[in-house]
């Protein structure tokens, strides 16, 4: 179609639509301009972006057969598809995942915070706590482990821990919870960087959640290495922690950013081990909870929920009689996969997220809404 066709189509339409307007529904669609406008307007001051390391759309069904609380998941209007792939692989590893999320750049698996020629990248924290924004980090892995790490480090590769370790000491984040304690007093070089938090103006708690009764920031390691597993007893640490840094974080009033992963959904597919991955399902399905929550009270917060790829080619199958009312959780692989993941959101700037998009995108929407600010 030339373009003045086209335009005499389109004002067709428009008339339409206005004349159907003046007829009946003038007062019900002004309502509904006003509100439209308004949301579109109006930017988040808060972002929790909510990472389920390896949680495909079939890990997030999962939350609906076998959680006995409704899922928090159904609580999303606004559902997106996200393209996982690397810059050297078609299947992603979390550390390449992360730094897509951190810095909005494809880089190599294994890459943490740095291009695909090993410069270091900035990153979202960086980028936005130059504007007095708090940021804050929580995982059921170690806190130096790829997913958490992407967002305050810079090294060539996840394994490098001590030298993760390092930067968060330095990082401009504000509030931290996981495990991964080990790295920073019983390291390779022999300092002890819990020396170096305290120093840099961090409350370090290695025993239990602190009462936050100051501004400091707060460093919270509960384990050596990683927190234990649902199954072996870690509780609520996810929702716990997650509400800790809530209280914290908002306490801000230029606003905060705050990353919770739910580390070992993952680990579940790895070991292809549907009940280990259920439980840490349900434990993340929980968390959002506590986030939805906040958002909901607080109207100034957008929440994000998404992974960086899919692990397991993990499917809810029938049994092996091919009996339909009977789930049989199985997996194709003991790694990743490529299949697109979901992404959910909520709150202001929600409606940014709808589509199928690069998983780069979702640090652009976030750094844009941020800045506009
Ligand atoms: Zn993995």
């Amino acid at each position: 179609m030339s373009s003045y066709p086209k335009t005499i189509f389109l004002l067709f339409i428009v008339s339409l639509i206005l004349v159907s307007c003046n007829c009946n529904k003038e007062k019900d669609n002004s309502f509904a301009e006003v509100e439209l406008e308004t949301i579109q307007n109006r930017k988040p001051k808060n972002i929790i972006l909510l990472i389920g390391d390896g949680m495909g759309l079939s890990q997030v069904s999962a939350s609906q057969f076998y959680n006995d609380k409704p899922s928090n998941f159904e609580r999303f209007p606004v559902i997106g598809l996200s393209k996982t792939s690397s810059s050297s692989d078609v299947i992603t590893d979390s550390a390449a995942g992360a730094t897509a999320f951190a810095s909005g750049i494809k880089t190599y698996n294994g890459a943490i915070g740095v291009t695909s020629d090993t410069l270091a990248v900035g990153t979202i924290v960086e980028q936005i706590s130059v504007n007095g924004i708090r940021t804050g980090l929580v995982s059921t892995s170690s806190i130096t482990h790829a997913t958490p790490a992407s967002f305050y480090a810079h090294v060539k590769s996840r394994r490098m821990h001590d030298e993760i370790a390092g930067f968060l000491v330095d990082s401009e984040i504000d509030f931290f919870a996981g495990g991964g304690l080990k790295y920073f007093n019983e390291r390779k070089d022999e300092k002890d960087l819990t020396l170096g938090l305290v120093e840099n103006g961090f409350v370090l708690s290695t025993e239990n959640f602190p009462k936050i009764l100051s501004d400091k920031k707060q460093a919270i390691l509960l384990s050596k290495d990683a927190m234990p597993k649902m199954q072996e007893g870690r509780g609520d640490f996810l929702p716990n922690a997650t509400q800790l840094a809530l209280e914290y974080l908002s306490k801000n009033e230029e606003g905060f950013f705050l990353m919770v992963e739910g580390s070992q959904i993952d680990w579940g597919g790895h070991d292809m081990d549907a009940d280990y991955l259920i439980s840490e399902l349900i434990d993340f399905d929980n968390t959002l909870g506590v986030a939805l929550d906040f958002a909901k009270q607080n109207g100034e917060t957008l929440v994000i929920v998404t992974a960086d790829h899919e692990t397991g080619g993990f499917t809810l199958a029938s049994d092996e009689r091919g009996d339909y009312n009977n789930i049989k959780p199985v997996f194709s692989t003991d790694g990743h996969s490529a299949t697109m993941v979901p992404v959910f959101a909520y709150g202001l700037g929600s409606e940014f997220f709808s589509g199928i998009y690069e998983n780069t995108a979702i640090y652009h929407k976030m750094l844009s809404l941020f800045q506009d600010n």
